[in-house]
């Protein structure tokens, strides 16, 4: 037990070093690396820190490698672990109205944006609003950790038949299922900024192995009210 917990002292958290959650996207994390880089490289007369940007340096290089995935199974595991063993952070979860999609159709219409027909996958070029929903946190909810889930639109493979049989009667040979799931997420309170987006690749948030979520990637958006 005692070396178990010195290895979850010893792990590096990459993520945090870059001011990230876990699973955020390759793009969002080269961003952060270099503005952190160009505040902390020791040249910098001003902010320079010589131990912070090695650090910062280390982070980059191993989530921009071929050995993120291997380091992102090892932190699911040690982070699981930790939860356990250490006594939970007060963590609020966010009640369904504190997400707002920004292509809701309540949303276009404040805007003046409503156009009847409109398709969903073109509004957000009428928006001009890249992430896709903005998620409202109170004032009062800075520094405690935010769990927020977000109901996505998944593909779910066939339990019967795993997509391999056409006369498959429980998915009429379609080989999928359309459904809802969860996205579970959470953010420490360091994370918590105004007005900061954060990326998300889908593809390693999936809760089960047999979901495909429609979109590749998700971007909330952190609104302090
Ligand atoms: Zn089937």
């Amino acid at each position: 037990m005692y070396s178990e917990i010195q290895k979850i002292k010893n792990f590096p958290d990459y993520y945090s070093a870059l001011n990230l959650p876990f699973g955020s996207s390759r793009d969002l994390i080269k961003n952060y690396y270099y503005t952190l880089a160009k505040i902390f490289h020791p040249d910098n007369k001003q902010t320079g820190q010589r131990e912070k940007f090695e650090e910062i340096h280390k982070a980059y290089q191993i989530l921009s490698s071929d050995n993120r995935e291997q380091y992102d199974k090892v932190y699911i595991k040690v982070y699981t672990l930790k939860k356990k063993l250490s006594k939970e952070k007060e963590t609020v979860l966010l009640s369904q109205d504190r997400i707002q999609y920004t292509t809701s159709i309540n949303r276009l219409a404040k805007r003046g944006l409503l156009k009847t027909g409109l398709r969903k996958k073109d509004r957000s070029k009428y928006t001009g609003e890249k992430h896709d929903i903005d998620l409202i946190i109170f004032k009062s909810e800075i520094g405690k950790r935010i769990l927020v889930k977000v109901p996505l639109v998944v593909r779910l493979l066939c339990p019967s038949c795993f997509g391999s049989d056409i006369h498959c009667e429980s998915c009429s040979g379609i080989g999928t299922y359309k459904g809802t799931r969860l996205l579970q997420i959470s953010f420490e309170p360091e994370q918590i900024v105004n007005n900061r987006i954060y990326e998300f690749e889908l593809n390693r948030l999936r809760p089960e192995k047999f979901i495909h979520f429609k979109k590749k990637k998700f971007r909330i958006k952190i609104e302090l009210h």
